[in-house]
């Protein structure tokens, strides 16, 4: 499979469509997000220099995200394609991820863009809710994202909690920092033919299948 970069705002759906094309095809996940909160949950040095950033809404450095995606992409598991959810997301980030590929012998693959305005964005990540054992993200909000219980997992049954940085005040600077740093990499993989742009309010199965189409052609 065509690996993939998954680029886009927080909140556009970047965890939701991951999970649906790992479900079809059997992808890796990456999410540089997932790796940083593992990373604190088990208090690693790592662990406490991302945290204050992170609760601020900043970046964490580029050197320290490289090191983990170096180390996550080496593996086997990856050899039959992998998405990566949250990264690169700066130009620096996507320099080393090229010099990377270069030495492991791996593609590079297709650049998705999922478009999203900030309003939209803002009122997702306020509403948005993760389960603690698997993941999932849901949404109480829309129709074909919110759980069958109210604050209930549909999978695990545990009850549903929210990210510390999808507060109000959080969100608008991540959102703000996106823009400044991650969204100079629209242009750079448009330039190179790579990026694909889809329009992130469409209903998830409308997206699956175009991503799908990208994916296949
Ligand atoms: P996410 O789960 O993708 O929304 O990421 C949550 C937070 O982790 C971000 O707001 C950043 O503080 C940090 N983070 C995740 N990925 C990266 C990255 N590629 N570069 C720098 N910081 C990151």
């Amino acid at each position: 499979m065509k690996n993939v970069i998954l680029l886009a705002p927080p909140a556009a759906g970047k965890g939701t469509l991951s999970e649906l094309l790992v479900e079809k095809y059997g992808y890796k996940h990456i999410s540089t997000g997932d790796l940083l909160r593992n990373e604190i949950n088990n208090k690693t040095e790592i662990g406490k220099q991302a945290e204050s950033l992170m609760k601020e809404g900043k970046f964490v450095s580029d050197d320290v995200i490289v090191s983990l995606i170096s180390k996550t992409i080496s593996d086997n598991e990856c050899d039959k394609g992998y998405i990566l959810d949250g990264f690169p997301r700066t130009i620096v980030q996507a320099e080393k991820y090229d010099k990377l590929l270069n030495d492991l012998n791996k593609d590079i693959g297709i650049v998705i863009y999922l478009d999203i305005d900030k309003e939209t964005a803002m009122k997702r990540a306020c509403s948005r809710l993760n389960c603690p054992k698997c993941g999932r993200i849901y949404n109480k909000y829309s129709e074909d994202t919110k759980p069958r219980l109210e604050g209930i997992c549909d999978d695990c049954n545990v009850k549903l909690t929210q990210r510390a940085d999808d507060s109000e005040e959080t969100f608008g600077k991540r959102f703000d920092e996106y823009m400044n740093k991650t969204m100079p990499l629209y242009d750079h993989y448009k330039k190179r033919n790579l990026l694909f742009k889809i329009n992130a309010r469409e209903q998830k199965n409308d997206i699956l299948n175009k991503v799908i189409k990208l994916l296949e052609q």
